[in-house]
């Protein structure tokens, strides 16, 4: 059994729902691609998932946040694809891949031949039992990469209203998940061994800001321990979790965000790797020419930094599908993708930005007791990254477009004097 197309999609996600509205817009022939997702919808905006669709009241649902809306481009509706005779593979997930021969083998047996291939397969949430602790398939232990899991987690929610959840670790999951649990009346412990939540991007102060805000809406922050064992019920139920300092804390539900990996384990051994991805030069073509990969686990340069890098984030899966796209189709009109890191997040009524790099000085601006403040990283006498709370669209926009020209900084004191009134004036 097996079918041949010109293009495949292998992974359902965000990158892959931006890949096809781009080999629409490049017009790509009927039946000439497919997308292969082990996932039983088409694809979404992932980020959806951990804000608008856990909201207690009017949340966000299918067919609402189907790509592209995130970048307010066209929804593409299952109908979407039809019309434009993109085959939807849904609910198939590809368990071999034959680089040399074209191949993917699927869990039902078919064999799919591609001329050109983009892998967009993203990532994977890190299990417990990954750093040795055991609970996963406990009814009432969530996590949220996809929406059977977004979707336990909302029954989960329901049922443990004016109960106890234990949020397991600091990051962009636990940071947002533990606002949507509160939002929908359950007390929130957050557990994470580092001294600050969202250490890899926040300063100390900033953190400070977000957990003190998060404090006033009932969020306790036991830091700098971590999870030693969860407790159960004679009927598997979680009902509470053992920590490394010693101390018990009674559970109805948990969370657990401790981290990703990227799904890259079909391509090892058949393509180059880096940084834990699949490598691929400016145009997202990997070390097999007829082979590109994008979003969560492509490992491409940025040439701002003159780095090479993966980037987990939403922005970064929407541009490199559109980029690649754009390479396989009109190979002599593309230029190098040129990236600016660009990473956001939304929890209660808080907003934030961040564009660039975190790495050298800090300096922080504007009114860390109020809602507008924020942080600039200055490299090297350049200012390289800006982090802002609260601004408006102008704000942005200007943020991002200093930042890409990474201007000279010769008194950090005028960077904290004028906050973002720095960028928007240049
Ligand atoms: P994904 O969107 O993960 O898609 C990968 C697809 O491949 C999935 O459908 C998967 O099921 C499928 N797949 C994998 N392996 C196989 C296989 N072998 N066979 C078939 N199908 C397969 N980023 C931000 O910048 N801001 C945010 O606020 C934000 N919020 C987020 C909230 C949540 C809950 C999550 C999980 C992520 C969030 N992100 C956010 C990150 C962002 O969603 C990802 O960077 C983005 O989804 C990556 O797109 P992708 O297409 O590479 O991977």
């Amino acid at each position: 059994m097996g079918r041949d197309f010109a293009y495949v999609i292998l992974g359902g996600g965000v990158a892959a729902g931006y890949a096809a509205l781009e080999f629409a817009k490049k017009g790509v022939s009927h039946g000439q691609l497919c997308i292969i997702s082990d996932e039983p919808v088409a694809p979404y905006e992932r980020p959806a998932l951990s804000k608008g669709f856990l909201l207690p009241e009017a949340p966000a649902r299918l067919p609402g946040f189907h790509t592209c809306v995130g970048a307010n481009e066209e929804r593409l509706t299952p109908n979407w694809y039809t019309e434009h005779g993109i085959e939807l593979i849904l609910g198939t997930r590809v368990i071999s891949a034959d680089t040399k021969l074209k191949t993917l083998l699927t869990a039902t047996g078919e064999t799919i031949t591609y001329k050109f291939l983009i892998i967009a397969t993203g990532a994977r949430a890190v299990k417990l039992e990954e750093i040795g602790i055991n609970g996963s398939n406990a009814e009432n232990v969530c996590y949220l990469r996809d929406l059977s899991d977004a979707t336990k987690l909302v029954n989960m929610m329901r049922m443990c209203t004016g109960g106890n959840a234990i949020v397991i670790g600091g990051g962009y999951i636990g940071m947002e998940c533990a606002a949507s649990l509160v939002m929908n009346k359950i007390n929130v412990s957050m557990v994470f061994p580092g001294s600050y939540c969202m250490g890899r991007l926040f300063t100390p102060r900033i953190a400070s800001y977000y957990e003190e805000f998060y404090k006033s809406k009932g969020v306790s922050f036991i830091k700098g321990t971590s999870l030693s064992s969860l407790v159960f019920n004679s009927e598997g139920k979680v009902t509470g979790a053992n920590l490394k300092d010693g101390r018990y804390l009674h559970a109805d539900m948990v969370v657990v965000g401790i981290g990703a990996r990227p799904n890259t384990n079909l391509f090892e051994g058949q393509l180059a790797f880096e940084n834990g991805g699949i490598k691929v030069n400016n145009r997202f073509q990997s070390s097999n020419t007829s082979i590109y990969a994008v979003g969560d686990i492509a490992s491409f340069p940025i040439k701002l930094f003159n780095d090479t890098r993966r980037v987990e984030h939403v922005d970064a899966a929407r541009k490199t599908a559109k980029h690649a796209v754009h390479a396989i189709m009109e190979p002599k009109t593309i230029s190098d993708f040129d990236y600016l890191p660009f990473f956001y997040s939304r929890a209660f009524s808080l907003s934030w930005q961040f564009y660039g790099d975190n790495v050298g000085e800090v300096v922080h601006f504007g009114d860390f007791s109020g809602t507008k403040f924020g942080a600039y990283w200055v490299n090297n006498g350049r200012l390289v990254g800006c982090f802002l709370e609260g601004g408006g669209d102008e704000d942005y926009v200007a943020i991002a477009k200093v930042v890409r020209l990474k201007p000279v900084v010769l008194d950090l004191g005028e960077l904290e004097r004028k906050g973002v009134d720095f960028v928007v004036a240049v």
